[in-house]
């Protein structure tokens, strides 16, 4: 269904353009919006902008940060010589809740899925590679164990060859 009301029309078309959101729920969305008051839209669209300009990639390991580094990577007591990689930053979310992880992240934002046109290039391996040093000596890949996430896993194990640092293979079953 489509509206005449050209803002209506616009605020579905937005919420639809979200992954796994169809039409009938964009619209329920644009209703609910509809229906909020002057003060609940301007802390509804307050968040939107602040989640936008407060929220950045950690400069190590490319997870959700609101300073320079995310609080995992400032934090000394974590363990700096396991590095475990995962696709996005809900899996270290959940990798955190088990509470018997004390290394770092490193956060793809992504798998390698030439069936949706992603390729190495979009997701932070570049970063991963930089950050490898004396210090870091095992990486433990933790991708989903799909095709996408084990292909992902084999691409960058092959690129860790030359390094010195030992690969893992882990499934958390996120
Ligand atoms: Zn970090």
């Amino acid at each position: 269904m489509r509206y005449n009301l050209a803002a209506l029309q616009n605020l579905v078309d937005q919420f639809e353009r979200m992954q796994g959101i169809g039409h009938k729920t964009a619209q329920r969305m644009a209703f609910y919006v509809l229906g909020l008051s002057d003060e609940e839209t301007r802390a509804f669209t307050d968040a939107i902008t602040e989640a936008h300009t407060k929220i950045h990639q950690c400069k190590i390991c490319c997870n959700l940060a609101e300073e320079e580094l995310c609080p995992i990577c400032k934090n000394p007591a974590r363990d700096k010589s396991v590095v475990c990689v995962v696709e996005d930053p809900r899996d270290v979310a959940a990798i955190e809740r088990t509470h018997e992880y004390n290394g770092l992240y490193h956060v793809l934002h992504g798998l390698i899925s030439p069936m949706d046109g992603i390729g190495a290039e979009q997701l932070c391996i570049k970063e991963l590679l930089a950050r490898l040093n004396d210090t870091v000596k095992e990486v433990i890949m933790a991708t989903n164990p799909d095709t996408e996430g084990e292909a992902t896993a084999m691409y960058i194990a092959r690129l860790l060859k030359p390094f010195d640092v030992r690969v893992t293979r882990l499934a958390y079953g996120i």
